[in-house]
């Protein structure tokens, strides 16, 4: 029934816009979570947008633990919804199965076995006779194995919402459809009210979940929402002889396809390489309860590969095509958190034809990040502070976006790049790296050189696999020349800030935990924390002037790290925060001859009584300005250079001509990941992050805990440092040759399952392969109890000897750094 004008609100704590099954389910959290002033407004009806035509598939793991928790979570909804509403939901937990056709998928199934033990789900390995035992309808002759997750399923999208929607209606919270969002209103940077077709609803907080209209909405309350409508499709036959209702779920990548039973019969859908864009110019009116046209040809590539697996649909009626428009998202992650551009405006969208299998656990991530103002757990990968300018772009996001559909069942392989939208960002050394044989990789549209191809040795290009690259010997060359000679990089992607005021120091004296009020002339790395003590940024601080800092941070956390900043400036504060990136390039030059070849390149004084570790100096090269950075990611003596980026050519032109009689080389990202990781350098994003404190980090040097000074985070490290550590990361090695660490193998301490790899690769000094992770242990895990295991990692579903390294496994007491 349509709402009443007359009893229309006129306030309430939270909106929500948008009556899909995530919508839905922000509402149910948040009206469980005692929130009995939450209206959520839906253009039409329930259900009418992308949820009505879902297929209803429901699987749980992904790449990262606190995203698969969420989806784990929405399984355990979907079972007690029914239960706690009186709704059916249509949930069924009949398994899912994944099917391996060549060597390579067999590896990464049984890496993602193994990823799964590590985040506490069960799947098991099966031979290609058990796979088919569990659906005999398949032809199976071309298996080399399979995957079966036990607790995957399926359900029925529109019954769930209903379900959630009752449910969250019987915890006081109202719905009211046919109710259109037309607009915001903003005030002061934050939302203030939502302007919808029958008056406006003043409010605290603004939950976007409005699907495919969600960057249309955002655009309104300038909220950046990058997300592409895309087109995708699923076949439903009549019933079939043999398709029983307890069939699992069925994903074979190989051949690009999805099944699931229905009545009888079967859905098959998939995600064919060349997938259409709809709605470039914008969503047509009176799109509700809307399917756009089967497009038989299109879909033909998909029905050749699920007739070849399942000959049965040879003879099968076939009911109905559907072809739905969804939400994707340029890395195939859906869009979640509040928006860096407006306080209090939240967004939930994106889903990436997962919305579904989704939106239990998204739902209540999104209700606890709106209750609490910040993430109930690190979302990183899902998190709206991820992206940057060349998401600003819908043409980019449309290119990139495609690319990711396509790939949506292909391999993913270890260290992948995409391909569209390049080259976007470019430092003013690209054309020379790329000369000089760069490879390059992207992130957040910057092209940054991966490894350099060596002239008549190797292709300047990346061959994918799972064991050693085809960049091996090249990387390890590069990293053999910063540890030996000298190396120089191009990290002008980097993310730069200044930080200017009379009351800088104090500001960020509170949002650091490293000792920030230092004299101008020092760096300082420190990390800035949550209240709970955990690590949100990772970065140094330069104090430029008594009034200015130059804050810099990883190119991929630009959004985030700005964000957070400026939304931790104490109030008031007369401090004002500048983003500079774009005026800097930098030149990282590393390795035990930098201050030799600096020496030769600048009349300045660098020498280590003149320009200690943790300085920095302005110096001159080539008549540029630079601002040299003492400080490294790599574990040897060296220098940042930032450098006014008009001047960068000339620079790198008298470091390349100086280098030349010290062996200077080229060096890029991927030499990079193994210097630190030998050194121990943590990375954010995998090592550390809001979920970890420093403490548990190893960091405790860089927190100002020895001072009186307050800062944000501090209480909850004072009661950690009293109560003791439940998780440490810690660096293992592996000795047998073969063994390749990705990152999320499983540890196991005396027999044990206690945590998995926050990062792995490979030393080339130590020779040895590399990974960190957390010790996870209730009753602590202090070094008698660390000290006291035998150590394995269980790589691929094998389990290996390890090695537990309690200090860096290179230059433990940083000699090389500060010479
Ligand atoms: C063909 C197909 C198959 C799929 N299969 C699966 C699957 O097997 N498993 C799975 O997990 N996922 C699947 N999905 C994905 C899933 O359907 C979506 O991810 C999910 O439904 C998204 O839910 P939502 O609530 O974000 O968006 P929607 O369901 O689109 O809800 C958004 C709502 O916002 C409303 N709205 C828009 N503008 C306004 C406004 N101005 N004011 C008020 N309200 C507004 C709309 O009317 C709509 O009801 C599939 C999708 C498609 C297209």
């Amino acid at each position: 029934m349509a709402a009443v004008t007359t009893t229309f609100p006129s306030h309430a704590r939270a909106v929500i816009v948008g009556g899909g099954i995530v919508g839905c389910s922000v509402a149910w959290h948040l009206a469980r979570a005692g929130w009995k002033d939450v209206v959520l407004l839906e253009r039409k009806r329930l259900t009418s947008g992308s949820t009505w035509h879902a297929a209803g598939l429901v699987g749980q793991l992904r790449t990262n633990a606190n995203v698969t928790q969420l989806l784990k979570h929405s399984v355990e909804l979907y079972e007690r919804l029914e239960a706690e509403t009186g709704q059916a939901s249509g949930w069924k937990r009949n398994g899912g199965l994944r099917l391996a056709c060549n060597a390579d998928r067999l590896i990464e199934i049984r890496r993602q076995a193994t990823t799964a033990r590590s985040f506490g789900l069960e799947m098991h390995l099966l031979s290609a006779a058990e796979a088919k035992d569990l659906w005999p309808l398949m032809d199976a002759s071309d298996l080399v194995g399979a995957a079966f997750l036990p607790t995957d399923g399926q359900a029925n999208p529109s019954d769930i919402t209903q379900a959630l929607a009752k449910g969250a209606r019987q915890q006081g919270a109202r719905i009211v459809e046919d109710c259109a969002v037309t607009g915001f209103r903003i005030e002061n940077g934050r939302i203030a009210g939502v302007l919808t077709d029958q008056g406006e609803i003043a409010c605290e907080a603004v939950a976007l979940c409005a699907g495919l209209w969600s960057k249309a909405l955002g655009r309104l309350a300038g909220v950046r929402v990058p997300l592409q409508p895309v087109q995708h499709q699923y076949m439903i036959t009549e019933p079939i002889d043999g398709v029983r209702p307890d069939l699992p779920t069925l994903r074979d990548p190989d051949r690009l396809i999805y099944f699931k039973e229905e009545v009888g019969g079967l859905v098959m859908g998939g995600y064919e390489p060349d997938p259409k864009p709809w709605a470039d110019d914008g969503i047509p009116e009176g799109f509700h309860f809307t399917l756009l046209d089967p497009d038989w040809d299109h879909f033909e590539q998909l029905m050749c590969q699920a007739l070849a697996r399942v000959p049965a649909l040879e003879s099968a009626g076939v009911k109905q095509l559907i072809n739905g428009p969804e939400s994707f998202t340029a890395d195939g992650n859906f869009i979640l958190g509040e928006a860096p551009e407006v306080r209090g405006f939240y967004v939930g969208c994106g889903f990436n034809a997962f919305g579904i299998a989704s939106a239990g656990g998204a739902g209540r991530a999104l209700a606890e990040w709106i209750a609490a103002g910040e993430p109930p757990m690190d979302l990183w990968p899902v998190d709206i502070r991820r992206f940057g300018l060349p998401h600003g772009d819908d043409g980019w996001v449309q290119a990139r976006t495609l690319e990711l559909y396509g790939k949506h069942y292909t391999i993913a392989w270890p260290a992948e790049e995409h391909d569209s939208g390049r080259p976007l960002r470019r430092s003013p050394l690209y054309q020379r790296l790329k000369e000089a044989g760069a490879v390059f990789g992207e992130k957040l549209g910057w092209e940054r050189a991966n490894w350099f191809a060596r002239p008549g040795r190797d292709e300047p290009g990346d061959v994918y696999g799972f064991g050693r690259p085809s960049w091996f010997e090249a990387v390890g060359e590069e990293h053999r020349a910063c540890r030996e000679r000298v190396a120089l990089f191009d990290a002008s992607s980097f993310a730069k800030f200044l930080l200017v005021g009379q009351r800088a120091e104090a500001a960020l004296s509170w949002i650091c935990a490293g000792d920030v009020a230092r004299p101008p002339g020092r760096v300082v790395y420190t990390q800035m924390l949550n209240a709970n003590g955990g690590i949100e940024c990772d970065l140094t601080v330069t104090r430029l002037a008594a009034d200015a800092y130059y804050i810099v941070t990883g190119t991929g956390f630009a959004t985030h790290d700005f964000a957070w900043i400026l939304r931790h400036l104490p109030e008031r504060a007369d401090a004002r925060l500048l983003d500079v990136t774009s005026a800097f390039a930098v030149l990282p030059v590393m390795g035990p001859l930098a201050r030799d070849l600096l020496a030769r390149v600048t009349p300045d004084d660098v020498s280590n009584a003149g320009f200690p570790f943790g300085a920095w100096r302005e110096i001159h090269i080539a008549g540029a300005p630079v601002r040299a950075l003492r400080v490294t990611y790599v574990g040897e003596l060296g220098y940042e250079l930032h450098v006014p980026v008009e001047f960068a050519l000339a620079v790198y032109e008298a470091l390349l001509a100086a280098g030349q009689a010290l062996g200077l080389a080229h060096a890029g990202y991927r030499a990079i990941e193994s210097l630190r990781l030998e050194k121990g350098y943590r990375a954010w994003g995998a090592d550390i992050g809001p979920d970890y404190t420093p403490l548990e980090a190893g960091l405790g040097f860089a927190v100002k805990l020895g001072t009186s000074q307050p800062f944000l985070g501090r209480e909850a490290l004072e009661r950690q440092r009293t109560t003791g550590l439940n998780k440490r990361l810690v660096c293992f090695t592996v000795d047998d040759p073969e063994v390749v660490l990705l990152g999320r193998e499983t540890i196991y301490w005396n027999g044990a399952p206690v945590g998995w790899l926050s990062s792995g690769g490979y030393g080339y000094t130590v020779g040895r392969a590399i990974g960190y992770g957390y010790l996870r242990h209730g009753a602590g895990v202090d070094q008698d109890w660390r000290g006291s295991g035998g150590y394995e990692l269980e790589v691929a579903t094998a389990r290996v000897a390890a090695t537990l390294h309690l200090e860096p496994l290179y230059d433990p007491s940083a000699g090389r750094v500060r010479r």
